[in-house]
């Protein structure tokens, strides 16, 4: 097993630079078995432990003082089933990696997120998800998980073994154990006809549900200080494959997503007064544009541009009157948003402490530019978002407690009680946690 440090001094940091942490040791195991030894002897020792994945939650979920399990010797594939469509990979794979080795094996995920940085077990662990009308998140595509518990034992689980362990544990907050391995549903490698168009405000509230209903993938951008979104449609086609041409995708996705976006926010950052002019501008920056390719490339894209984000789920039927509130928020006040809002969808899902559990759901995103104070926007849009009965992302900004989740949840208590049984000692207990469970 070997040790690791990551930045100064031992110092662990989240990609967006809001949390650090000083773990009293960092490994990285290349086996289940060196894992569980791992946790053995950290309780031995009476430290806590968690388990990091790529750092890119906004919140301290993935810190600890204690013993810090990196992931990158616990990547790779175990088994490919072509019978049960199933894969089978270690907890550490980074999705990328996955994505890619699927797709050469002419298979493929049904949904995911807008990145592929992170690691399978840290992507799920907080619920992470894309926008989809029948398809959930990514954790919703688990069918069976192994993982190390407390005392240092490997626990299997799926639907027929362990099901109230399988329940939980697909979005388990690092809360339950150390995952080991996933089991994901796959299908034979699609393609997506994805549709970008720029769409006034107000028609897209108007035609919301319509929209929602018309489309496999439905999301939109709004650009705050303006009545501009940007739209995007995912649809299954039956081809030919379409890639955005080398220049368009590098003048889209490179230099207006990426580069001039990242020269905006500089200047908005230095000079507020200049953000509702600076979105105009950007808000029409973008031409509408269609393409056909395989789903990891209609879903994902590169994001270069660093900030922080606080991302609620409210019911999808509050949705648009949630939205008006926001716009009428920011309208209102003087604060300066220099960047967009984004809005997907969930189905309901049966995962205890998923977002979506139990109710079909749209994310609100709302991110400001890193080294932009966002606390005053922040805590408005979230009594917003909570008078909604709002869930927020497990990986994202959010000032909620173990005493509101237990009124947002309706399995919360289930959720709580497992870990009682699981980890009576709280050997995976950190600062974030005890704040969102409770003790
Ligand atoms: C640029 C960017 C884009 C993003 N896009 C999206 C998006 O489109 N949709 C969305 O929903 N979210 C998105 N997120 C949020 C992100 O997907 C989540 O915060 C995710 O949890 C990060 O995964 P990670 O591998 O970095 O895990 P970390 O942040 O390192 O850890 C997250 C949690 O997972 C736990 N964990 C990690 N590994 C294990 C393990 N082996 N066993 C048990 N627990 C484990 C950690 O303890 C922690 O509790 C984005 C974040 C960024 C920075």
């Amino acid at each position: 097993m070997s040790s690791t440090a990551n930045g100064k001094n031992g110092t662990w940091r989240n990609w967006g630079g809001t949390v650090s942490a000083r773990p009293v040791r960092q490994v990285a195991p290349a086996s289940v078995e060196e894992l569980a030894g791992a946790v053995r002897r950290a309780r031995e020792d009476g430290l806590k432990v968690k388990a990091v994945g790529t750092g890119h939650s906004f919140t301290s979920i993935a810190a600890t003082d204690g013993v810090l399990i990196r992931p990158q010797l616990l990547t790779g594939i175990r088994t490919i089933d072509r019978a049960s469509m199933t894969v089978t990979v270690e907890a550490g794979t980074p999705l990328k990696r996955l994505n890619t080795a699927l797709a050469r094996e002419g298979l493929s995920l049904t949904n995911m997120g807008d990145i592929v940085e992170q690691t399978v077990s840290g992507a799920t662990s907080t619920g992470t998800h894309g926008t989809g009308r029948a398809s959930g998140s990514i954790a919703a595509q688990i069918k069976a998980l192994e993982l190390v518990t407390a005392d240092g034992s490997v626990l299997t689980c799926s639907e027929k073994e362990n099901p109230e362990v399988f329940a939980a544990a697909r979005v388990g907050l690092g809360a339950l154990g150390v995952v080991t391995a996933i089991t994901f549903a796959v299908e034979p490698l699609f393609l997506l006809t994805a549709r970008e168009e720029p769409m006034p405000f107000e028609r897209v509230l108007a035609e919301f549900d319509q929209l929602w209903a018309e489309n496999e993938h439905f999301e939109f951008y709004w650009f705050p200080h303006t009545g501009n979104t940007n739209t995007k449609r995912n649809n299954r086609s039956a081809g030919p494959e379409q890639p955005v041409g080398r220049l368009a995708g590098w003048f889209e996705d490179e230099f207006l997503s990426n580069g001039v976006f990242q020269v905006a926010q500089w200047v908005g950052r230095a000079a507020p007064a200049t953000v509702p002019a600076i979105a105009r501008i950007s808000s029409r920056a973008l031409s509408a544009r269609t393409y056909t390719d395989i789903p990891h490339k209609v879903y994902t894209s590169p994001r270069r541009v660093r900030f922080v984000e606080m991302e609620y789920a409210v019911p999808r039927a509050a949705l648009v009157q949630t939205l008006r509130e926001l716009k009428a928020l920011v309208d209102r006040s003087g604060l300066r948003v220099s960047f967009p809002v984004e809005v997907r969808t969930a189905p309901a899902d049966d995962i205890t402490l998923s977002t979506a559990s139990g109710r079909d759901s749209a994310y609100i995103a709302v991110h400001m530019f890193r080294g932009t104070p966002y606390q005053a926007y922040f805590t408005a849009a979230e009594r917003i978002f909570t008078a909604h009965e709002g869930r927020p992302h497990w990986g994202k900004v959010h000032t909620r407690d173990a005493e509101y989740f237990s009124r947002v949840y309706p399995r919360f208590g289930e959720f709580t009680a497992l870990r009682d049984r699981l980890d009576p000692d709280r050997l995976f207990q950190n600062d974030y946690l005890r704040r969102v469970l409770g003790a």
